[in-house]
């Protein structure tokens, strides 16, 4: 099985003495680079993209076939049922903030709080749990939590964008549907590391964003169940999200997921996100592998630097992606990036990741370094980086 290729992999950048280096991409937490099939697959379309469900020549026919395509292999990509509904949008934060608009009125909604903030800020209502330091332990948080009182929604993520740590997502879904409520699973750091079976998992909802897919920005999706969603007032409101509009301005909506895609859609960067889909799930062996053999050589040079310590929400040894964040003594996290980027061409990223609260608990000044690993990361990158940590660290602060 070969690995996918992504475009930009040979980046020179220049650094501040003067000469250039090969990128180090050690960002793919915030962003993937886009592989060499979804360029080719855009290419492909550029000629011919038109609006979709909107015209009747072939331009915009072959746009409709390929929006529409999209939708099943979303669905097989999340391993959802046949009947769930995909809802087209620009990214995780909208699929989330779209999902939060869906869930009936009064729901109560159940988080760890600990997420992301896309994950945590569209139910500011929503009853907050305290991640516990062991993983296994969210299982009977949870339960305690929805013995007490039921909830509609519970809303888990994958994996952390802060440590990269997997949640035990399958446990607690048991959990959340044993109490007679709904998951939504905030895939966007797990699927592009590793699959995701909703049906697998036990989850009802997905969430992804095609930029953390090898796809380029724009396009992310929601899929799911339909009812909540097509019972929903639309999500945005225009053309396409409505049937007809009669005299008087008496509206009837169009079904989900039209229902929620007001607007001339994005039926380029849906295609690319599908293709970045397709050729993911047919390499995931080499994609785990790759990953998992760079997150072990990257621990083991960052075990090398004094000072240096690994954020973590749960036990030593927990299963997880190619995501380290980390402080070092002495040195300020927003220091230590730029100098790893002017001096030796590294990209990381520093601060607290859109994970406030999370970070603040794992790290004193609720500051960090985050290196990230994917298909654009060579062992050489992750080399580099302990190497000029290393030098930091000697250097002082
Ligand atoms: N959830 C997690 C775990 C993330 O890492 C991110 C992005 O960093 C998001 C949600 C939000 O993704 P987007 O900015 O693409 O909406």
């Amino acid at each position: 099985m070969t690995l996918p290729r992504v475009v930009g992999a040979e980046h020179a950048v220049p650094l501040i003495d003067g000469r250039t280096i090969a990128y180090a991409n050690l960002d793919h937490a915030a962003s993937a680079p886009c592989l060499t099939a979804v360029r080719a697959a855009v290419d492909e379309l550029l000629p011919w993209y038109a609006g979709v469900h909107r015209g009747a020549g072939f331009p915009s026919r072959v746009s409709t076939r390929v929006y529409e395509r999209a939708r099943t292999t979303l669905r097989r990509f999340v391993g959802a049922p046949d009947d769930a509904a995909v809802v087209f949008t620009r990214n995780t934060t909208d699929s989330m903030n779209l999902l939060a608009s869906a869930v009936p009125a009064g729901s109560r909604v159940v988080l760890f709080d600990t997420e992301h903030h896309a994950a945590l800020l569209p139910w500011r209502d929503a009853h907050r749990l305290r991640t516990p330091e062991v993983a296994a332990d969210a299982v009977g948080v949870l339960d305690r939590a929805l013995r007490e009182r039921a909830a509609a929604l519970v809303v888990l993520t994958g994996a952390s964008n802060v440590t990269g740590e997997v949640w035990p997502v399958a446990a607690l879904a048991e959990v959340a549907h044993r109490h007679g409520a709904r998951v939504v699973l905030d895939a966007a750091q797990l699927a592009p590391h590793r699959p995701v079976d909703a049906a697998a998992l036990g989850v009802d909802y997905v969430a992804l964003s095609g930029h953390k897919l090898y796809a380029p920005f724009g396009a992310g999706a929601l899929v799911g169940p339909a009812d909540w969603l097509r019972a929903a007032e639309p999500y945005l409101v225009g053309g396409g999200a409505t049937k007809l509009v009669a005299d008087g301005f008496a509206v009837t909506w169009s079904d989900a997921p039209a229902r929620h895609e007001a607007g001339s859609p994005n039926v380029v960067g849906v295609h690319a996100l599908a293709a970045a889909c397709e050729a993911l799930a047919g390499s995931w062996d080499a994609v785990v592998a790759h990953e998992e053999a760079l997150l072990e050589r990257m621990r083991t040079g960052l075990a090398h630097v004094p000072g240096l310590r690994e954020l973590a929400l749960f036990e030593p040894g927990h299963d997880r992606v190619g995501v380290v964040s980390f402080t070092v003594d002495g040195i300020d996290p927003g220091l230590a990036a730029a100098v790893l980027s002017a001096e030796h061409g590294i990209g990381v990223r520093d601060g607290a990741f859109c994970a406030h609260v999370a970070v603040r608990r794992l790290a004193e000044g609720g500051q960090a370094v985050r290196a990230s690993v994917g298909l654009g990361t060579a062992a050489e990158h992750v080399d580099r980086l302990g190497r000029a940590l290393r030098l930091l660290v000697a250097r002082g602060p």
